[in-house]
């Protein structure tokens, strides 16, 4: 009998740097489009609409050991797999209608996290006004380094977010460039959502996307936040 259902699902977690106890994660929400010359290479005008998000189940997420590459298994269906380097913010403390002045009192942590996108997918979904699941929210599509604890007061706003693929760099920036910062995205995330300890928030790509394929070595970080590497197989 197939009744594996009925005993508890293995947690889906996140190592914490530092501690031996580990982060477990309840939701994933993503920010589109909140770098501006990612929104022009998107096709879109990157004037200040508000943030829009999307989610990934929370056991899309898999993570990666400092100083080890993780192996992502190329998905199914798509002939245009792209990476998205981003910062993840982890939330520790819920709350509803969280004020922008507030934010940083419900952070845990950050990491530094790939939102892999099934673009062709994505982009086709778009086109019909279809939900972008079949796009964003596949398997293995978030793996995420350890998350960094919060200080609650430190600027991130200087903080390089770099990604290369075999060793050249396609996406740099930093964090200043977000066209919503992390304290409004979470402040307006949660006027949809009530947020809960565990949640983790993408929050956007800065341009320089495209495509991998198996056997490409992709290399993230974000200054004084980690590390990222993860394989095509
Ligand atoms: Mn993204």
């Amino acid at each position: 009998m197939n009744e594996k259902c009925l005993t508890p699902l293995k947690p889906v977690t996140v190592p914490v740097v530092g501690h031996s106890e580990l982060f477990h994660v309840r939701r994933v929400y993503c920010v589109g489009r909140n770098y501006a010359e990612h929104a022009r290479e998107m096709g879109f005008d990157p004037d200040r609409e508000p943030p829009f998000f999307f989610c990934k189940p929370a056991d899309a997420v898999w993570s990666v050991a400092p100083g080890t590459t993780g192996s992502m298994p190329y998905p199914s269906l798509t002939k245009n797999l792209h990476y998205e380097i981003e910062l993840v913010v982890a939330i520790g403390a819920g709350g509803r209608d969280i004020r922008t002045e507030d934010a940083r009192s419900h952070v845990f942590g950050y990491a530094v996290g790939l939102d892999m996108t099934r673009r062709d997918l994505q982009i086709a979904m778009r086109e019909k006004g279809r939900p972008w699941e079949i796009g964003k929210a596949f398997d293995w599509s978030a793996p995420i380094a350890p998350i960094h604890r919060a200080t609650g007061k430190e600027d991130l706003s200087s903080r390089a977010i770099e990604l290369a693929v075999n060793g050249v760099t396609q996406q740099k920036s930093e964090l200043g460039q977000l066209i919503w910062s992390i304290d409004e995205v979470i402040a307006n995330l949660s006027t949809y959502f009530a947020l809960e300890p565990g949640d983790l928030i993408f929050t956007g790509t800065p341009a320089g996307v495209g495509p991998v394929v198996p056997g490409d070595l992709m290399h993230g970080s974000i200054e004084g936040l980690g590390e990222l590497s993860v394989r095509m197989v």
